[in-house]
């Protein structure tokens, strides 16, 4: 392990906060810089302060110092002036990811894909603390890592979602297990075209060693193990025929054996039944049977913000699915709601077909009530095969919604799109969402 005397980090969220407390812990100097200075950056900064941590909060150019490393958080982008100017400084520039997993004594299931990332770790985490292993989840969800491998130092495994942002910036990290659950459009502002996209992704792969476990969804798994080189065991999941692990009606299944029973969980339908299977292909890769994977989504807690359901007014379902940035995470929340819905999507647009989803909006939506920036595109695009209103706003969008639903259907927020035009994030979003189905059904029971 590579020790330092004195190091950057770049960007004091959690994950630049992790890193300084871990390297202060290891008695390295360590200054942190922020481009801004909010009251919770302020207060983050007093705590490391308080460790011996200099920070700098409103930071325009890099401090003097004579760094040896420069350490990046996954919200500093690999363009960033900052990271440029330590490269020509000769500094070497790690990312947090990195950091962490040099310093982590367990082994790592990394987690990455354009949809279902936290869902499959959660699931993941779960199933192997239920087969008797001691596993934390962490990376974009839940702590850091530089956490984990500061506060964790007994753990047997570690499974981290893996962001392409992350991806980006990592040369040394190499999973025991990683997993890419799918590639779809996703964040094409910031990467370019698919093919940068998928280049990407392919990278969690690219040290792997043989004993390495790599679990691909079986569409994308020949480019991906091309792209990568990485020398792991490749192995697919899906539904076709030739995967290794495969979905079908409820069950996941590999070569002609029944493995596990999803039926009547939240992972019994053919979307979240490929991360199913990819869970249940991860624990044999992590050594556990995959009784802990059936265990787990039992007593499955949906995550908030993803096809979580918020009740029934006059026998009208309230599905809040605000973490749908994209049109794939909308079509697979259409596959996934049973009978007619009243969609409510818009917001801040990140792609340019909205094409691939009509088929599907001519035959299972009733109407499409429009909010945000994107509407005039959306209903444009859409309009010759579903209605579409204009609400403007989220509020507008559930009154005509809820007065429009027949018993029956589903008013599904799935909004295909980012929030930021409107609201702070998804999870903001969603959280109004609820509040006005709430305020509905009040009303409703007056
Ligand atoms: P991530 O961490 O990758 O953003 P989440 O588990 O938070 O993934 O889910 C994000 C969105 O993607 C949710 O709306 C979820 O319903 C949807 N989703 C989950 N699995 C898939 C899939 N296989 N294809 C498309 N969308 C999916």
């Amino acid at each position: 392990m590579e020790t330092y005397r004195q190091a950057l980090v770049c960007g004091l969220g959690g994950s630049g906060e992790a890193a300084a407390a871990l390297l202060r812990a290891e008695g390295t100097d360590v200054s942190v810089i922020d481009r801004a200075s909010t009251d919770d950056l302020r207060a983050r900064a007093a705590a490391l302060e308080q460790q011996g941590v200099k920070v700098l909060l409103g930071a325009g150019t890099l401090p003097g110092g004579p760094f040896d490393v420069c350490v990046a958080s996954p919200g500093v982008p690999p363009s960033s002036p900052w990271l440029a100017e330590a490269r020509e400084r000769g500094l070497r520039v790690v990312s947090e990811l990195e950091l962490g997993w040099s310093r982590c004594r367990a082994r790592t299931a990394a987690i990455t894909g354009s949809n279902g990332k936290s869902t499959a770790v959660k699931l993941l985490a779960e199933s192997l603390r239920l087969a008797g292993l001691k596993a934390e989840p962490g990376g974009n969800y839940g702590p850091a890592i530089c956490r984990l491998a500061l506060e964790h130092k007994d753990l047997d495994w570690v499974v981290l979602e893996v962001s392409t942002f992350q991806l980006e910036t990592v040369d040394r990290f190499r999973p025991d297990v990683g997993i890419l659950l799918n590639i779809h459009p996703n964040h094409l502002d910031r990467h370019g075209d698919m093919a940068t996209y998928t280049r990407l992704k392919a990278r969690l792969f690219a040290r792997t060693r043989p004993g390495d476990i790599c679990l691909v969804h079986e569409p994308v798994l020949a480019e991906t193990r091309s792209l990568s080189g990485g020398k792991g065991r490749w192995s697919s999941f899906g539904v076709s025929a030739g995967s290794d692990y495969r979905y079908e009606r409820g069950w996941v299944w590999r070569g002609g054996k029944a493995l596990a029973d999803f039926r009547g969980t939240h992972f019994g339908n053919e979307v979240l039944g490929l991360a199913a299977a990819a869970v249940v292909g991860g624990l044999e890769a992590c050594g556990a049977g995959p009784d802990g994977a059936v265990r787990a989504a039992r007593t499955f807690k949906p995550l908030p913000h993803r096809m979580e359901p918020l009740g029934e007014i006059r026998g009208v379902s309230y599905v809040n699915d605000s973490k749908a940035t994209n049109l794939s995470a909308l079509a697979a929340a259409l596959r996934m709601t049973p009978g007619r819905v009243r969609l409510i999507a818009g917001g801040l647009v990140k792609e340019k077909d909205f094409s691939f989803v009509k088929e599907m909006l001519a035959q299972r939506v009733q109407g499409v009530y429009l909010i945000g920036q994107a509407s005039e595109e959306m209903a444009s695009a859409w309009s010759d095969v579903v209605p579409c209103f204009r609400c403007q706003t989220l509020d507008a969008a559930v009154r005509k919604a809820g007065s429009d639903a027949l018993a029956g259907e589903t008013v599904l927020l799935s909004p295909a799109c980012a929030s930021f035009d409107q609201f702070r994030n998804f999870e903001e979003r969603g959280q109004r969402f609820a509040g006005l189905v709430k305020d509905l059904a009040e009303e409703e029971a007056k």
